[in-house]
């Protein structure tokens, strides 16, 4: 029980440390999922509001999941995601997904006039590129009812920062949100695209070192936070994208923004209100030993998501780095050994099943709050004046 104890402890000292960083505006999510997948991954209407409440989340923008029932045109899981948000008292802003092969224009049309708020486009899972042409008359629907566009830019895709910057130009009217921080290209897409008030970058990208780089090429209210529940979590991605907002020293009034802020301004219609330039240089000094932890952890998440043993062991190693003299790195240790107790547990608790996804969470959770301490000093002190 004594773990059990302590997580719940960390985890209440994490949502206490976001609510400090966060301040009192609304959070609005731009990025989650309703439904099943093709990977098995699923979330229901419920699971979702629970964790909005759990995390006082106002609004969740929703859409499809890479669905099995999708067909040509995606219809039944569009229903099925427009018929949950009417029933979520406004908690629900439900998005409809296209895809190209069928007759995505009539789909739009039709989940518009059905509710839909704006329209989730996945160039890889549907196999396309984002310039086109046949997106012309998607990207003009949506500039005609003013409703915002969210493209996958994640992994899994060869670079395509000029297509994205391509249809960011020839669609000024649109709002397009860049989902997983671009990382699929993020400089060039970020330097292509900063400034422009109809593109803002959604943050849902697990590391703060992908944020923070961002923030080097595009002024911060091109940033919105983001989930991509079930996928990522509230607490790991708000903890995230706090940090880094603290580390580069963002105004309240910019992470208010950040926080839900430009989303409720986005999903009236509005474009994104920019401020002149990036606050974060592009060059940053890194104490050896935080990057040193940090690498280990990165090295471990593959193993947390395929839910296998840490084989190579490093956990250790990057608990090890934090015995050092001046005792600095403590509180990132005592995360670190935690994690590894938790992730311990839980494979024994499957024996010779995986983990599941609570357990997956829970250990990710907790490696992902000691890298980003490990990666914010100022972060960390803060954390550790809630101890
Ligand atoms: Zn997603």
């Amino acid at each position: 029980m004594e773990r059990e104890d302590d997580v719940a402890r960390m985890f209440a000292r994490m949502d206490a440390l976001i609510d400090e960083l966060a301040g009192s505006g609304p959070r609005i999510d731009p990025h989650t999922h309703l439904g099943l997948d093709e990977d098995g991954m699923a979330q229901t209407l419920e699971e979702l509001v629970g964790n909005l409440d759990a995390h006082r989340i106002e609004r969740a923008v929703a859409f499809p999941l890479h669905d099995p029932d999708r067909g040509e045109n995606y219809t039944v899981p569009n229903d099925r995601v427009l018929e949950w948000a009417a029933q979520s008292n406004g908690r629900i802003v439900p998005f409809c997904r296209l895809n190209l092969t069928g007759d995505p224009l009539t789909e739009a049309r039709r989940a518009i006039s059905l509710g839909a708020s704006g329209i989730k486009l996945h160039p890889r899972a549907q196999a396309f590129s984002v310039d086109d042409k046949r997106l012309d008359p998607i990207f003009a629907i949506a500039a005609e009812h003013k409703l915002p566009i969210l493209i996958h830019a994640g992994r899994g895709m060869p670079p395509i920062g000029d297509q994205l910057a391509t249809a960011a130009e020839r669609h000024p009217d649109s709002i397009l949100i860049l989902a997983h921080a671009a990382i699929v290209d993020q400089d060039r897409i970020a330097s292509l695209v900063a400034g422009r008030p109809n593109v803002v970058f959604d943050a849902s990208a697990w590391s703060p070192v992908d944020l923070h780089g961002l923030l080097t090429r595009v002024p911060p209210e091109q940033l919105v936070w983001a989930s991509d529940l079930p996928y990522g979590t509230i607490r790991e991605s708000l903890l995230s994208t706090l940090a880094v907002l603290l580390e580069v020293g963002a105004s309240r009034e910019v992470t208010a923004a950040i926080v839900g802020g430009t989303m409720d301004h986005l999903l009236r219609g509005e474009h994104a209100v920019l401020s002149a330039a990036p606050i974060a240089p592009r060059e940053r000094v890194v104490n050896l030993a935080r990057q040193r932890v940090g690498g280990y952890l990165v090295a471990l998440l593959p193993s947390i998501w395929q839910r296998r043993p840490d084989y190579v062991g490093h956990f250790g190693l990057a608990a090890a780095v934090c015995r050092d003299d001046e005792g600095e790195l403590g509180s990132v240790a005592e995360l670190i050994i935690l994690a590894e107790a938790t992730w311990t547990a839980a494979l024994e608790r499957a024996g010779t099943e995986r983990p599941t996804l609570d357990d997956v969470r829970e250990t990710f959770e907790l490696l992902l709050a000691a890298w980003v301490f490990a990666y914010s000093p100022v972060t960390q002190r803060r954390w550790e004046a809630l101890a």
